[in-house]
């Protein structure tokens, strides 16, 4: 039985519910976010926020959480050249990925986790990928995330589990489960706390929170909540 995680935790809706399943599993939760020049770096701020509000208004888990993680991925914007790290538009490139794909991002991401989990005495990865709305991103599949966690282990000669409880949900049923976990009390402040614009957009609020409502993330967000609030398309 394990008793203690280290959540990715973004700011966004996804790591959101993930940290919050983690606070109802584990007795012990730590969280951990990535800076690497994302033009999106209002989530930085956002995330500190939901940490903010999850220990006000959740007596239950805010003895579980602790310690806050930022680590500096800066090098990711000297090796790639996405529209995540740099002013250009987003799109879809030929290979039938867009063009915010940053490669090898989530590899990186887990593996330094995991340094930071050995460290901290950590034994689950909690991470928030997901195939299901998959924008193609070939580092968040299922294969490649059990095939990192075999690779970790082995690599730091420690069991480590790398939980993935969002890979096969969408976005719909990603808003059910923050509902089931913390009723509306968590989907409020999901809704206003955490950022998924990759726009960085925070000055239009939608029913489903803030954001510029156009970009990819924004339309998956937006969708998933129309489909949970209405059964719909
Ligand atoms: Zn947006």
């Amino acid at each position: 039985m394990h008793t203690s995680a280290l959540v990715l935790f973004s700011g966004g809706q996804d790591s959101a519910t993930c940290l919050a399943l983690a606070l109802e599993r584990y007795p012990r939760v730590e969280t951990l976010a990535f800076d690497y020049g994302q033009r999106h770096r209002v989530e930085l701020q956002a995330r500190i926020e939901v940490l903010a509000q999850l220990r006000a208004r959740f007596p239950a888990w805010a003895p579980r959480l602790g310690a806050d993680h930022v680590l500096d991925a800066s090098v990711l914007g000297q090796v790639s050249d996405t529209a995540l790290t740099r002013d250009t538009a987003i799109r879809m490139e030929a290979g039938g990925l867009p063009n915010t794909f940053v490669p090898g991002r989530n590899l990186l991401f887990l593996t330094l986790a995991a340094a930071l989990a050995y460290r901290r005495g950590l034994e689950v990865l909690v991470t928030g990928v997901c195939e299901t709305d998959f924008s193609g991103y070939p580092d968040c599949r299922d294969d490649t995330v059990k095939a990192l966690q075999v690779a970790l282990s082995l690599g730091m000669d420690r069991r480590l589990v790398i939980d993935t409880p969002l890979m096969w949900l969408d976005k719909a049923a990603t808003w059910a489960l923050a509902e089931r976990l913390g009723g509306a009390e968590l989907v409020d402040v999901i809704v206003e706390h955490t950022h998924t614009c990759y726009l960085g957009d925070r000055s239009h609020r939608h029913d489903w929170g803030w954001g510029c409502g156009s970009c990819p993330a924004c339309e998956l967000r937006a969708r998933g909540w129309r489909r949970w609030k209405d059964g719909g398309p």
